[in-house]
């Protein structure tokens, strides 16, 4: 079959001054690529082919050809792979690398028990923060609400009776939140936050829904963490 399509192409080849001649036996589908009319515009009226078909039957026969394989310059010579094959190289390299994985510390960890370092610019569950007087850092300027692009926070805010402007509804709907951080670094007192809480998978969607008591009681439980993570990337921002 291969001997019928090399000899087809040559004789196409023949009948054509430009085209590839291969003296070297090659493969059936360069030979295909090679017995392919040699012009004719195509029923769908594409242009003519023929330059085509040479440049890949030329590549084609280039690739398989021995002297790429055997002879040129890098490539290992037919002694070399009969050597390797004759010494098993291939399973001693095989062998060695299972070796060396089998006394190597094991890459995977026992979660929940053990986890992995964390950034500590990671972003995750949310928190509102407070002073340490106890006060709340969040003075309802409203810009985490305005920069948030899933448009995820919503912000109600009154004047208390010292004067002092604070929020009245704070909610975040956590099925929204795209974990930009845009919020945070809206924040001029550092008032939201995202922490490196990942754990807070709910079964249901409004456990989601979060408003401005389960965000600060997020921020009382983190606080230490959340204090020493801005600390260091303080340098930073
Ligand atoms: S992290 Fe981004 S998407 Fe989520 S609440 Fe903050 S600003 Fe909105
Ligand atoms: S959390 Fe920060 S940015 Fe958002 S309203 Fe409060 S003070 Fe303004």
């Amino acid at each position: 079959m291969q001997s019928q399509l090399a000899r087809t192409a040559l004789r196409a080849a023949a009948q054509r001054p430009a085209a590839l001649v291969v003296a070297r036996p090659f493969s059936s589908s360069a030979a295909a690529l090679l017995a392919t009319p040699q012009t004719g515009p195509t029923d769908l009226g594409r242009a003519p082919r023929h330059a085509d078909t040479v440049r890949k039957a030329r590549h084609q026969y280039e690739v398989n050809s021995p002297a790429q394989q055997y002879g040129a310059p890098g490539t290992p010579s037919a002694l070399d792979k009969a050597a390797s094959l004759f010494f098993f190289t291939e399973i001693v390299r095989g062998m060695t690398v299972v070796l060396e994985q089998f006394f190597r510390p094991p890459y995977t960890i026992m979660y929940p028990f053990e986890k992995g370092p964390v950034s500590s610019r990671f972003r995750g569950e949310h928190a509102l923060r407070r002073y340490a007087s106890g006060e709340e850092r969040c003075i309802a300027c409203k810009l985490c609400e305005a920069i948030c692009p899933a448009q995820a926070i919503t912000i109600e805010s009154e004047a208390r009776e010292d004067g002092a402007r604070r929020t009245t509804r704070y909610d975040i709907d956590m099925t929204k939140c795209i974990y930009c951080g845009y919020c945070q670094e809206a924040c001029p007192v550092d008032a939201i936050v995202e922490s490196h809480n990942t754990e807070y998978s709910t079964e249901t969607r409004e456990e989601l829904l979060y408003n401005k008591e389960k965000l600060l009681a997020n921020g009382d439980r983190m606080e230490a963490e959340l204090a020493a993570a801005l600390q260091s990337e303080h340098p930073y921002r």
